[in-house]
């Protein structure tokens, strides 16, 4: 099926403001809402239809994309969702457009909270400094952290012991209340969170003395990672369930690993490929000579020609770093420099002297050379 603009689906314009497209939306899938149009397969389309919309268009970048590809610039999986949104998904995303015409809108065919709420821990960020050499290998890590885990004493619960724990009275356990409410579309069946125990199910007569009821305590913990070869500055890597532990035996956060890089004492990092400079003597470079360059794991020897100009890049391929999570290696370029010295003895200006009468030491410009195109691209804009 061909799939409509999305500014179509809505029915805003171009320019619309994001209030607007929120407001669309929300029209929309009032309109379409399986709760007033039950076992209405269009219906359920159209609303669908719209949550896609929604969601590519109240993303920013996903909007910015939209409008330069269309449909085809999100993928196959359209925004995220495509054909494969089930109605759960628009629920737990968008539920809270609906805002309070519903009373909340967990109530929407009382399917949607059949469980009890889950606490989520929060996450937890650490930055780890690599060497060059540790980003060439993939490192493993061990990180001292400092964070919430689950209170052995009550295992979690924050009771001070099973008999001080009893399933709530007001939901008998469920973790939701459910109400009729006349609203402006009819008649509504609403539940939320009950208000007793929280939405945890369960009531606390007694707290754990350990945790004080809250059924995590912090502690330092060492937290392995295992950092793939490639990885470079700013990067971020999510370990999910390492992070915080939740309140009263919920699912942990994550934790967060952003990654940083230690300079290295000779080689630039360059993406993948590694640069060094090399300095070579006047006579190395007119004798040609062989001289050792350093890699990120050890040195290798290097064959210079006789003649070589100042300014020549040698590759040596596959020196360079991996590709993070891939295949192929970067090179490593070494710019050959020649070493003009600056302050010489009268002895020595008198045998430089001499190369002035040799016609072998006459420039001879070469237009061919274009190493000049590499060595200046940074001042080119
Ligand atoms: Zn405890
Ligand atoms: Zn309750």
């Amino acid at each position: 099926m061909e799939k409509r603009d999305y500014y179509e689906v809505l029915g805003v314009s171009k320019n619309a403001s994001k209030e607007e497209i929120k407001k669309a939306y929300r029209k929309q899938a009032l309109k379409y809402h399986p709760d007033k149009n039950p076992g209405d397969k269009k219906a359920e389309e159209h609303f669908k239809e719209a949550a896609e919309a929604y969601e590519v268009l109240s993303n920013d970048e996903k909007k910015a994309r939209y409008d330069r590809f269309g449909h085809a610039g999100m993928g196959n999986a359209g925004g995220g969702f495509g054909g494969g949104m089930t109605m759960e998904d628009i629920f737990s995303s968008f539920g809270d457009i609906f805002g309070d015409a519903f009373g909340g809108f967990g109530a929407f065919g009382g399917s949607r909270r059949s469980g009890r709420r889950t606490n989520k821990g929060s996450n937890l960020r650490v930055k780890v400094k690599l060497t060059l050499r540790e980003i060439a290998e993939g490192a493993e890590k061990k990180i001292k952290v400092t964070k919430y885990d689950t209170c052995e004493s009550c295992g979690g619960t924050g009771a001070a012991d099973s008999n001080s724990m009893s399933t709530c009275t007001t939901c008998r356990g469920s973790g939701h209340v459910t109400r009729i409410t006349n609203t402006m579309l009819g008649q509504m069946q609403t539940t939320s969170v009950c208000p007793t125990c929280g939405g945890e199910g369960k009531t606390i007569s007694k707290k754990c003395p350990v945790c004080y009821g809250e059924g995590i305590v912090q502690k330092e913990d060492i937290i392995k990672i295992n950092i793939p070869a490639g990885v470079g500055k700013g990067m971020q890597m999510n370990v999910s369930g390492k992070g915080n532990a939740a309140r009263r035996g919920g699912v942990h956060g994550d934790l967060l690993v952003v990654i940083d890089e230690e300079e290295h004492p000779d080689l630039i990092r360059e993406g993948n490929d590694l640069i060094y400079n090399l300095f070579i003597s006047i006579p190395d470079a007119v004798l040609g000579t062989h001289v050792e360059v350093p890699t990120v794991e050890n040195n290798v020897k290097i064959k210079i020609d006789p003649g070589t100009q100042p300014g020549k890049i040698l590759r040596l391929r596959g020196k360079g770093l991996p590709e993070v999570n891939g295949y192929g290696r970067g090179d490593l370029l070494v710019n050959v420099n020649v070493w003009i010295p600056q302050n010489i003895t009268r002895e020595e200006a008198r045998i430089i002297e001499k190369f002035k009468e040799s016609s072998s030491f006459t420039p001879k410009p070469d237009k061919n050379d274009k190493s000049f195109f590499e060595r200046m691209r940074g001042y080119f804009e």
